[in-house]
């Protein structure tokens, strides 16, 4: 199916590794032209190299902190310098240090806040203004299951990532009149570093070796497998897609069935 992406212009955060890299391969591979940033410059040369290898473009990049309104306002403005016109934003972000409610510190609750939270707001007021002015975006942002269903040991994760399925809600109301969908990605466990990481501190935790950590998430998906982040891109791809023009408020679980409610 052509999904009608060629020629629009993406900005996917958080995106030199895991489901980011991922959302940011599946819609170059759909023609879009691509702005990828992260915090780090090595690992963001490294998609870099990566994805002209694999799709001959390589993607303008930006190196951006989330936590920091000047970093988030110098990436719009270095984007639109580069393509004029941000279509479609994809905000995603590094996942808050797990943790109980009792082993997490103010600082933390700040640091997962801007993070999770006020990155998704901040990069919104820079965006949107422009898409109403040319009437047609796609905003999708990538939270978690735990939106659906809170996960053990992932306080910060739990809390905050409701709070952007609040504000994608209010806001898709606010923009729908000017075709901009705002939509989320619920993924469910997936096999990138940042499930590795979980996996190991899981493992301290409970005396089990990290592999029978990532064995026992897979039994308890229907699919008895982890999905790979091209699953989630696949959806953040068809999201962003013409097709989807009437999808927006929504959130879409991609977790092989280990949400278990109707709704
Ligand atoms: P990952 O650790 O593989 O990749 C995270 C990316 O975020 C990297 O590119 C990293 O450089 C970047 N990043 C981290 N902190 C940043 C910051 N302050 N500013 C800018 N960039 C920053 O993680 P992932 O597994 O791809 O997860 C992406 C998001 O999806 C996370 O928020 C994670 O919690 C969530 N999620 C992951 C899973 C899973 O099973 N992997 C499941 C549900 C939700």
């Amino acid at each position: 199916m052509d999904l009608g992406l060629t020629g629009k212009t993406a900005l996917i955060t958080a995106s030199s590794k895991g489901i980011g890299r991922a959302a940011a391969d599946a819609l170059i591979e759909e023609g879009c032209q691509i702005a990828i940033c992260s915090r780090n410059k090595e690992d963001l040369l490294i998609a870099s190299s990566e994805m002209k290898k694999k799709f001959g473009v390589e993607p303008f990049w930006c190196v951006c902190d989330l936590n920091k309104l000047k970093d988030i306002e110098n990436t719009v403005n270095v984007v639109l310098d580069q393509f004029g016109k941000i279509d479609i934003l994809v905000n995603n972000c590094g996942g808050p240090v797990s943790g109980y409610f009792r082993d997490l510190s103010e600082e933390n609750w700040e640091d997962a806040f801007e993070q999770v939270l006020l990155s998704v707001v901040r990069f919104c007021n820079l965006i949107i203004p422009d898409m109403i002015l040319r009437e047609w975006g796609r905003i999708i942002n990538i939270t978690s299951v735990a939106v659906k269903q809170p996960i053990d040991n992932l306080m910060l994760s739990n809390s905050l990532r409701t709070g952007v399925i609040g504000f994608a809600k209010s806001l898709s109301n606010e923009v729908a009149r000017y075709n901009i969908t705002v939509n989320n990605i619920a993924p469910g466990f997936t096999l990138t570093n940042r499930l590795y990481d979980l996996a190991v501190s899981k493992a301290k935790l409970t005396g089990e070796s990290h592999e029978e950590v990532l064995a026992g998430m897979a039994r308890q998906i229907p699919m008895n497998r982890l999905a790979r982040p091209e699953e989630i891109a696949a959806a953040v791809a068809f999201l962003a897609s013409l097709q989807a023009s009437y999808i927006t408020g929504s959130t879409i679980q991609v977790d092989g069935g280990w949400i278990k409610n109707l709704f």
